[in-house]
């Protein structure tokens, strides 16, 4: 390490242990760093948006969730509380300078850069993972099968162009599905569906609560030490970091990483940084012990009603939904009910009286930023302060290269690709 700023041996705190956490404290202890995972969850907690999420591990996601011309809906989703993205109303002045900057983000040329950008994080997220996954003793939980993108006819898919259009720019390829081709690939889904894309480079994780705890597991078989507590602040001296402040006192350290998820954004402003996070809240429904009669052969996203399927180890996940609503809100589980409806109607073979003993209902929050990229780099009180967080829709799948990319920083090193879109600073 003798070209590095800083000075070994070294002792960074990673605080929040989802997939983001736990990928930097496996790369962190591969470049010779001492690790503390600091949570105040159990590794695969229900609590953290990595456990429900829908597995993808998608490298072509790179389509910021944000439409052109997005800012005419506004209404409709105030209005309708159980539409696909809904604003309750008592929340909206909060929300009101995320979600400017957030329909701001919607023009078609700052869809293509944000597109580029988290393209170069999300580039071969499957390989990573695989890697990453058979290291830990959990390659099993990584299928590399693809996953489909379904459309009612070609006519629906075409009405999806500028996406696809962005993606075919940046080289992502797949493979269209028509009629009989897909009801061979696919024969539970309901026919009304007539029209897929096929996109080969991205895998799915079969259960991401488990995959959670593997690489917990592993972190901690190679020398992190786990401490079970909140991280409230830092104490930093003559710009240097001394400690991670915590409710039960402080953790003395050399390095810190706030990956906390979508409770970020204080330990940010902590470090110097005030960064535009919101909790974009989601839903699964989970249904057990029906794969003979209806399951989703590849993960598959239905526009239509913008959920994605995926057959899990433990059940027919479907997740989806946007809600916003404060941190502490209670969840609305008529939104799980509608995932569980939809199932029904995607999968004509699913009993049409589910015993409710077979779905589980399941509310996460997106750490998500306006302009759809996380933030990833050295906070602007302190260099031994990184922030890797605002993954939204697609922390899963650009966790392992976010990992490394921490773990470049927290060594001193050049990062792997430009991080100047990341800036927590650019809010
Ligand atoms: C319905 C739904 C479907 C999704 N589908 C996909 C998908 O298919 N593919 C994909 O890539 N992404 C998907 N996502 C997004 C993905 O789940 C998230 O982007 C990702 O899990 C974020 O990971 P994280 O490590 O940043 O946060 P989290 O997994 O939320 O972990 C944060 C951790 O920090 C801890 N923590 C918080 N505050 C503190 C503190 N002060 N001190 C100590 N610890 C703290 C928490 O306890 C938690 O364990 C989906 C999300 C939802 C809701």
């Amino acid at each position: 390490m003798a070209d590095s700023e800083f000075s070994f041996p070294r002792h960074a705190v990673i605080i929040g242990a989802g997939a983001v956490g736990l990928m930097s404290a496996i790369h962190a202890l591969d470049q010779g760093l001492q690790v503390t995972l600091l949570d105040f969850n159990e590794a695969g907690s229900e609590e953290a948006s990595s456990y429900g999420n829908a597995g993808w591990l998608s490298s072509h996601s790179v389509i910021p969730p944000v439409e052109p011309g997005m800012w005419k809906k506004v209404p409709g989703y105030l209005a309708d509380p159980l539409g696909p993205l809904s604003i309750r109303w008592r929340y909206l002045p909060r929300l009101m300078p995320w979600l400017l900057r957030n329909l701001a983000s919607a023009r078609r040329e700052r869809i293509r850069t944000t597109a580029r950008a988290l393209r170069s994080l999300a580039v071969d997220a499957r390989l990573l993972h695989q890697e990453v996954a058979q290291r830990a003793g959990a390659g099993h939980l990584i299928d590399t099968s693809g996953v489909l993108h379904v459309y009612r006819s070609r006519r629906h898919f075409e009405a999806d162009a500028f996406g696809w259009g962005v993606r075919n720019e940046l080289g992502i390829q797949w493979t269209e599905l028509e009629g009989d081709a897909l009801r061979r690939r696919e024969p539970d889904l309901d026919p009304a569906f007539g029209f897929a894309v096929h996109v080969d480079e991205a895998g799915h994780c079969r259960n991401p609560g488990a995959y959670m705890q593997a690489l917990d597991a592993y972190a901690r078989a190679r020398g992190a030490r786990r401490v079970q507590g909140r991280a409230t602040g830092f104490r930093i001296e003559e710009g240097r970091l001394k400690a991670v402040l915590t409710e039960d006192g402080e953790l003395a350290c050399d390095a810190a990483v706030i990956s906390a998820g979508a409770r970020s954004r204080q330990l940010a402003a902590a470090a110097g940084d005030r960064v535009q996070l919101e909790s974009e809240r989601g839903y699964h429904a989970s249904i057990a012990g029906h794969a003979q009669q209806a399951t989703a052969h590849t993960p598959m996203m239905v526009s239509e009603f913008k959920v994605i399927a995926t057959q899990m180890d433990g059940g027919l996940r479907i997740a989806g939904q946007v809600e916003f609503a404060s941190f502490e809100a209670a969840p609305d589980w008529r939104r799980g009910e509608i995932m569980r409806d939809i199932a029904l109607k995607l999968f004509p073979g699913l009993p049409r009286e589910l015993p409710a003993s077979d779905v589980k209902f399941w509310l996460g929050r997106r750490p998500s930023t306006p302009d759809g990229m996380p933030c990833i780099g050295y906070a602007a009180a302190c260099r031994d302060i990184v922030h890797a967080y605002g993954h939204g829709h697609i922390g899963l799948g650009c966790s392992a290269r976010t990992g490394r990319i921490v773990a470049q920083l927290l060594a001193g090193q050049e990062p792997e690709i430009d991080l100047a879109p990341f800036s927590a600073q650019r809010f």
